[in-house]
């Protein structure tokens, strides 16, 4: 076996990186594998997007807590009060956690790794340019995008060209003129609908509840928050009116 490490963090994400900067600080022997936030670049995060979590709900847990978002965001010139909305885009996010990266000293190593198995010493690990390592722990940090939750529907349908999860929605301009409808009545299909709203489609919404499920948990009614839920209930002029006043 060519290399053993400590332990082998699975996934360069959020959850990842926050570890990473524990193991790092306590000077543990590991190595991170993977991307450094894939997810959140080109296939998941679109950039005028906000995030939905406020930024005390949006800083990696590390040794130096809260601290290290507050600093950044100092540093940066972003100023929560300032803002409407006291989060970030998705980019800033990015850029925030390249930043983390830096001060811990975490070195992603961008393979992905192929297959795992148990040895009953710790784990053979194959990574996905063929070659080998040893791990005496694993930690499977790689998120949750491989698991969309569909409806029952048969796999020809889910893989057809024309059904597209919320998760995956970027570009509003490929659905330009369709007429679509939108399964679930949670806050990403409302905010699938406010985004296709724009352009030029006939939206309806398919949901089994009263209404809709929006996460009004952490997000203060600034006018701007008001006004973007206007454009969202003005998105589906068609559905009954008391769905759209909840
Ligand atoms: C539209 C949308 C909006 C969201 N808004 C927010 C928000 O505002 N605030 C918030 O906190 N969260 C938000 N989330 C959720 C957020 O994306 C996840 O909670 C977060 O990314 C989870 O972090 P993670 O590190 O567990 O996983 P991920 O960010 O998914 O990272 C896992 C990483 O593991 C890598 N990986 C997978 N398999 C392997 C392998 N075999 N080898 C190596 N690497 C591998 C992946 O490529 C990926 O980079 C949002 C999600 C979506 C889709």
């Amino acid at each position: 076996m060519n290399d053993t490490v400590e332990v082998l963090i699975i996934g360069s994400g959020p959850y990842g990186l926050s570890l990473a900067s524990y193991l790092s600080f306590l000077g543990v022997d590991y190595k991170i594998l993977g991307e450094p936030m894939s997810f959140w670049k080109s296939r998941h995060m679109r950039d005028d997007m906000l995030m939905r979590s406020t930024f005390s709900h949006t800083y990696p847990a590390n040794p130096q807590g809260f601290e290290i978002l507050e600093s950044w965001l100092k540093s940066n010139e972003i100023d929560g009060n300032g803002r409407e909305i006291n989060t970030l885009y998705p980019n800033e996010f990015r850029n925030f956690m390249s930043d983390f990266s830096r001060q811990y000293d975490i070195r992603s190593d961008t393979r992905r790794l192929a297959r795992l198995s148990c040895t009953g010493q710790g784990f053979d690990c194959d990574l996905d340019d063929g070659s080998k390592m040893h791990a005496n722990n694993v930690v499977v940090a790689v998120g949750l995008s491989g698991m969309e939750n569909h409806p029952s529907w048969e796999k020809k349908y889910i893989d057809h060209p024309g059904v597209i999860h919320s998760s995956r929605l970027l570009d509003a301009g490929d659905w330009k003129g369709k007429r679509i409808l939108v399964v679930g009545g949670g806050q990403s299909s409302a905010e699938a609908i406010h985004y296709l709203g724009n352009a030029d489609n006939h939206i309806d919404m398919l949901i089994r509840k009263d209404g809709i499920l929006y996460n009004s948990m952490h997000v203060a009614f600034s006018n701007e928050r008001k006004q973007r839920l206007f454009k969202i209930i003005n998105s589906f002029p068609h559905s009954p009116l008391e769905y759209r006043r909840d």
